[in-house]
């Protein structure tokens, strides 16, 4: 379904960030990829997401639509909790799902909230219930639970493996922690930091 091959990719006027990255995905699928800070997870899930274009290899993408959870929460600050998740909606007659996205996440109540007034890890939910109303067969999930705590990243991970396999949908999910790849994924991707010679 995703097939990377041989990728290379640059930022402008930057060292390389990877070379030579090979990878695939299938239906389904729950990826951890993992790796330490700076070493490219991001930028790997926006050039999966096309919203970066590789500086060489390929990548064939036979997912049909992508949710992307980012990992800083994008949400339209002069939009409450309620009217950021209706902006994923075809129509207001979907309007209780949003109460069931929320419920999913633990936040039934902070549907009148605006952005500014929830804590990281609460916006972070809200990115996330957002991406599951949306819906997809692929799932980037950029470091989604990094700002809570280890009870609600097991409860949210629960909800989420649930809620992939009965949409049939794969995840890519970018964690620090090595207990949430081994509850969340079938498999996991360790992506290593470039030697300084590789680059020159
Ligand atoms: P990670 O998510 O693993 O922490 P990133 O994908 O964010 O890593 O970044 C990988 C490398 O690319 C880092 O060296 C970072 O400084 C650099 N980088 C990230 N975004 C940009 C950008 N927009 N322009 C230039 N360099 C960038
Ligand atoms: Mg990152």
């Amino acid at each position: 379904m995703l097939q990377i091959k041989d990728l290379s990719f640059s930022y402008p006027s930057n060292t390389p960030v990877f070379a030579g990255l090979n990878l695939d995905l299938q239906k389904g699928e729950r990826l951890a990829v993992m790796g330490p800070s700076g070493c490219g997870k991001s930028t790997l899930l926006s050039l999966i997401g096309g919203l970066l274009k590789p500086t060489s290899g390929s990548i064939t993408n036979h997912f049909q639509k992508i949710a992307f959870v980012f990992q800083e929460p994008r949400l339209f600050p002069w939009l409450t909790v309620r009217e950021n998740l209706e902006t994923v909606l075809n129509s207001k007659a979907d309007v209780g799902r949003i109460h069931e996205a929320l419920e999913a996440v633990g936040l039934v109540d902070c549907e009148e909230l605006f952005p500014e007034e929830l804590s990281g890890g609460m916006k972070s939910r809200v990115s996330l219930a957002r991406a599951m109303l949306y819906g997809g067969d692929l799932f980037l999930l950029d470091e989604p639970f990094a700002a809570l705590d280890e009870a609600l990243r097991r409860d949210l991970i629960g909800q989420l493996k649930v809620y992939l396999s009965q949409n049939e949908a794969a995840a890519i999910f970018v964690t620090h922690q090595k207990e949430d790849a081994e509850a969340f994924a079938n498999r996991c991707f360790m992506l290593s930091p470039r030697e300084k010679t590789e680059s020159l």
